[in-house]
């Protein structure tokens, strides 16, 4: 009669003494693991401009419609970006956009502190997809 009482105290017990599996954010930060698919980023080519040829691909496929792609001519008659905006209210982080992407000029960070209390400061201009990223080899936060 005892013994199933004292099995569910050793249980609860065990459980008690054992590391937590909670963190306690904002003050401890999650490690998001190599394939999480946060923020898309644009990357920047060895010159610190982006890479991206401003073709469109990524716009047409994304399935929520939530980027916006402006080409212009460049000064040696080349296809260049002008202004290029992820609206992250309507982002589903498929990462459609970066599988279609011909020149892999965008990627999907581990970034996922996104929340913000203005519904515009979700819309992100090239300016802020590249903010604080370096070359191709400091894309991962
Ligand atoms: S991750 Fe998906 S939904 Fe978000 S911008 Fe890319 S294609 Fe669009
Ligand atoms: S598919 Fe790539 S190169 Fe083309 S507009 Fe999108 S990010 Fe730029």
């Amino acid at each position: 009669m005892i013994k199933p009482l004292l099995d569910g105290l050793k249980t609860t017990l065990n459980h008690f003494f054992r590391k937590p599996i909670t963190l306690q954010y904002p003050e401890e930060k999650w490690s998001p693991p190599e394939r999480f698919r946060g923020q898309p980023v644009l990357i920047r080519n060895d010159e610190g401009e982006p890479r991206c040829v401003a073709c469109g691909l990524c716009e047409k496929i994304c399935p929520c419609g939530c980027i916006t792609v402006h080409p212009h001519t460049g000064a040696d008659g080349r296809r260049q970006l002008k202004r290029y905006t992820i609206d992250l209210l309507r982002c589903c982080f498929c990462g459609l956009c970066v599988e279609s992407c011909p020149m892999a000029a965008i990627k999907m960070s581990s970034r996922y502190e996104l929340a913000n209390d203005r519904k515009e400061a979700c819309v992100l201009h090239e300016q802020d997809l590249m903010e604080k990223i370096g070359p191709v080899s400091d894309v991962s936060g």
